[in-house]
């Protein structure tokens, strides 16, 4: 079992614990391989560092560049400030744009003040942006999936253009749509892959639509991690996903996990994890969202260990 769990997945450690008439057991614990920053976030990182340590002009965020509490933190203790809106903004100071992207009117207004934009928009966010823009030049309508209150999205409802964008969270929400348009369908990069394709068959069978043209512009660390989710979550009998409860990316590996029957808990940091989470639990699945720093994982793992008896890892 271990070396197919091995194949599937990163580390795997196993933890001896007691069980209630003191016999010894052993929890397999198996990090995915992909638990933890994404290349769109480490780039995004190594960006703000580079620009927090030149030194010069004073760095703002109008939002949290990533979506992790630790990761945001670090940049704060390194003198990342953030601003309500533009117009707080001195121009001895630069604007960041975090990893999931900004409006047109963000980068116009910044560049007719004379302000420096540090862009840390992910190229994979970028492509949908570009993606909707290009979209809305030949079609009707173009519908975005994904989490209405999310930055990525409602930036690109902005590249989509006024009056040209329409936000679809669920099949519920088909019914939204104006009937007899073409449509270009994209979707947010972080959103479950299993749930656009069905929204995409359910608009496809129940609007009476013109053409209708599909961008998959899902990340591929998206699609990645939600498929070892899914893989995992076939063999262990619990999985905790590493992540902030803003973080769209750690709520889907959540959503994965029990869309496929297994118990799964988000857990923001080492604190949250308790005894009663790991009752009776022989293998457990652990990942982690795209901006989940290294340090927490580590942190969750050592908790966990220590949890169930004050650990003996066997391997890792
Ligand atoms: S999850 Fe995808 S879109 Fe988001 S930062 Fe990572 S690579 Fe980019």
């Amino acid at each position: 079992m271990v070396n197919r769990l091995g194949a599937l997945c990163g580390k795997i450690a196993g933890v001896k614990t007691r069980t209630a008439n003191g016999v010894r057991a052993v929890m397999n614990i198996i990090i995915a391989k992909t638990a933890g920053f994404c290349s769109g976030v480490q780039r995004g990182i190594g960006l703000i560092e580079k620009a927090l340590a030149a030194q010069g002009k004073p760095l703002y965020a109008l939002n949290f560049p990533v979506h992790n509490a630790v990761a945001v933190s670090g940049l704060i203790g390194r003198g990342l400030k953030f601003l309500n809106s533009l117009d707080g903004l001195a121009k001895d100071g630069a604007l960041l744009i975090g990893t999931h992207g900004a409006c047109p009117e963000v980068y116009a207004v910044a560049q007719a003040n004379g302000i420096e934009i540090v862009d840390a928009t992910c190229p994979m966010v970028k492509r949908v942006q570009r993606t909707a823009r290009m979209a809305a030049g030949h079609s009707d309508m173009v519908i975005i999936v994904g989490n209405r209150n999310h930055t990525e999205v409602k930036s690109v409802c902005e590249w989509a253009g006024t009056g040209k964008a329409l936000v679809i969270e669920s099949v519920d929400d088909v019914r939204n749509i104006p009937r007899g348009l073409s449509l270009a369908i994209v979707s947010q990069t972080t959103f479950s892959c299993r749930e656009f394709g069905m929204i995409v068959d359910f608009i496809r069978k129940s609007a009476a639509s013109g053409a209708i043209e599909v961008f998959r512009t899902i990340c591929p660390a998206t699609f990645r991690r939600q498929e070892e989710v899914r893989e995992l979550a076939g063999i262990a009998d619990k999985i905790f996903i590493i992540g902030d409860s803003s973080s769209a990316n750690s709520l889907r590996l959540v959503e994965t996990a029990l869309f496929e029957n297994t118990p799964a808990k988000l857990v923001s940091s080492s604190g949250e994890i308790t005894a009663e989470d790991l009752e009776g639990v022989e293998i457990l699945g652990i990942s982690a969202g795209a901006s989940t720093p290294d340090e927490v994982i580590r942190q969750c793992k050592n908790k966990i260990i220590t949890i169930a008896d004050n650990a003996h890892v066997t391997s890792g």
